[in-house]
């Protein structure tokens, strides 16, 4: 069976710079390179060579930080299947009273894919999204139906039993690493583990520009609008609430000018919105 080649991996239309990520070039370099890895050289070399073969990543930290989206990057960067994206807290209604193979029919799809294919088969990505929801210590008292330590067995089995695949990548994610039960966190399950954080100033920059290009290049955001002095404003934002300002300030400046039936630049408008909002938030915090 022959293997596939780098350039067939990664998929060639795809730009570093579309990505639409700000402030994480360190985590998603060292993300993507253990995703490669495991994709490109054959498990037994990666053994050989003392690496590990990675079938699974714990991307943790506070919430709305682009945990979800560099998974999803990382997806596309590959050239993998959409992915499966599984909610915790849904899994565990979902799931009550069901049998052990839910867990496995995630797992179903690469697997059959797999035995067709070999090693030339596409990356499936599986994404438990809100993992310490489900997958806490096993014998905690949260949980009385014992539903949820079944679901930890489930899933050590199931990443236990992938060892011969490469198509498969399964990533966690979570706020709460400390919840999560300690089996799951050793080598052969979610072994590589990276931390996300807030942004820093020079991230939220990034970020501020990623989320306002498409105002900039049509000219809706004045160049006067001070970017780098938002990005010093919003000290302890997530990327998801620098997203939320611009869009409530965007709209908050668009339906003043709709009342007051003017129609014009709204760029001091938007500037003077973001600047009180991110006064507000910071106070806040
Ligand atoms: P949670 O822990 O709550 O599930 P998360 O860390 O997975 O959150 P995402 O769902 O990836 O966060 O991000 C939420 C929103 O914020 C997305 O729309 C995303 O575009 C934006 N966002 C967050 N962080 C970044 C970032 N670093 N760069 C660009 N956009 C970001």
């Amino acid at each position: 069976m022959n293997r596939p080649k780098a350039d067939a991996i990664i998929r060639p239309d795809f730009k570093f710079e579309d990505m639409g990520i700000g402030g994480l070039d360190k985590e998603f370099t060292s993300i993507f390179r253990r995703a490669f890895a495991s994709r490109i050289f054959p498990p037994a070399l990666i053994e050989k060579l003392g690496i590990q073969h990675v079938k699974g990543m714990l991307l943790y930290g506070p919430p709305g930080t682009g945990k979800t989206l560099i998974a999803r990057q990382i997806g596309k960067m590959l050239n993998a299947r959409e992915p499966k994206i599984v909610n915790g807290p849904d899994m565990l209604s979902k799931y009550v009273g069901e049998s052990e193979g839910n867990i496995r029919k995630l797992f179903q799809d690469a697997e059959d894919e797999y035995k067709k294919k070999g090693e030339e088969s596409s990356l499936h990505i599986i994404i438990f999204d809100e993992l310490d929801s489900v997958f806490k210590q096993r014998g905690s008292k949260s949980d009385g139906t014992g539903v949820a330590d079944n679901l930890v067995n489930q899933l050590l089995a199931k990443m236990d039993g992938v060892e011969q695949l490469n198509n498969i990548l399964v990533i966690g994610m979570t706020n709460r690493k400390d919840l999560i039960d300690n089996a799951l966190l050793r080598p052969g399950r979610f072994e590589v583990q990276v931390e996300i954080h807030l942004p820093d100033e020079p991230g939220r920059l990034q970020i501020l520009e990623i989320k306002t290009k498409k105002m900039r290049d049509n000219k809706g955001l004045g160049q006067d609008v001070d970017l780098p002095q938002l990005a010093k404003l919003t000290k302890n934002f997530s990327g998801a609430e620098i997203e939320g300002l611009i869009k409530s300030a965007t709209s908050f400046a668009l339906n003043k000018h709709i009342k007051i039936g003017t129609i014009g630049s709204i760029k001091s408008d938007f500037e003077n919105t973001i600047l009180d909002m991110s006064c507000f938030l910071s106070a806040l915090d």
